[in-house]
């Protein structure tokens, strides 16, 4: 698609959405049998599935701290997720994401009650169409939950950003390639506290607030979602 003259017009952006509007969201959670924990998360496009194992004893071995549990989190796409096949393995980018999405979670998470232990977090990208970081953050709190694993808080992520000097919430692929700014960001709903914040481009002082209130308004809509995804499975459960 060639670079349209303008990605706002009359308020609203090339799918339709307001500046201030979330893709469509689903999130369900306990998706597979014999993960712990597990999610999935579509937004617009994006189709991400996380996956949690344990607590459980960390193996290898030396790898165990004696007071508490390691973290641990592998984001990966699909070879068909995007438009051209991508490499399937680690590549650079993807082992930045794994390390910020451990950073961005870690902090909910009750590691010291589970020494030489290991939790395993898995997130696999489906269909990406930008803003799958924060996805997959998004989808591991959830697994995590439904792991059973004690936490302070959900972390909920999404991504906002600049498109012709305008801030908008939950940039779309187009909106990334063409846009200025692109700002992922996970907090914690409750505590309002944020655990990721990355920044490709910038904002003015004044815009970066700007920017913080929409994306913690876009991550309070996905933490209302995230809690119904856990209840409609418990609800199953209890009734079964
Ligand atoms: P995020 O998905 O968190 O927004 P990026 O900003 O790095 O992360 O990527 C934006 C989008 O670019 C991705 O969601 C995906 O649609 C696309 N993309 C990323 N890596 C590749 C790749 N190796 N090949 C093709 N498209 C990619």
């Amino acid at each position: 698609m060639k670079k349209p003259e303008k990605l706002i017009v009359d308020g609203k952006r090339l799918d339709g959405r307001t500046p201030d509007e979330l893709r469509p969201l689903k999130i369900e959670a306990g998706i597979l049998e014999r993960a712990d924990g597990s999610a999935s998360v579509e937004l617009g496009a994006n189709k991400v599935l996380a996956a949690v194992y344990g607590p459980r004893e960390m193996h290898p071995r030396h790898l165990q701290q004696p007071d508490t549990a390691v973290l641990r989190c592998r984001y990966n796409m699909a070879p068909f997720s995007v438009d051209e096949r991508k490499r399937p393995g680690p590549d650079r980018r993807s082992v930045e994401i794994s390390k910020v999405t451990r950073e961005a979670l870690e902090p909910v998470l009750f590691l010291e009650l589970y020494p030489r232990s290991a939790i395993d977090v898995f997130i696999e990208v489906l269909q990406a169409d930008a803003g799958t970081r924060t996805a997959g953050i998004t989808a591991a709190a959830v697994a995590l939950a439904d792991a059973g694993v004690p936490m302070r808080d959900m972390i909920s992520s999404v991504a906002v950003g600049k498109i012709d000097d305008t801030r908008v919430l939950d940039l779309t692929k187009d909106e990334d390639n063409w846009g200025t700014t692109d700002m992922p960001i996970a907090m914690m709903p409750r505590k309002k506290l944020i655990t990721l914040l990355q920044m490709d481009g910038h904002f003015a002082k004044e815009e970066f607030g700007q920017a913080l209130d929409l994306a913690f308004k876009g991550c309070e809509q996905i933490y209302g979602a995230q809690r119904q995804a856990l209840r409609d499975k418990y609800a199953i459960k209890k009734g079964e």
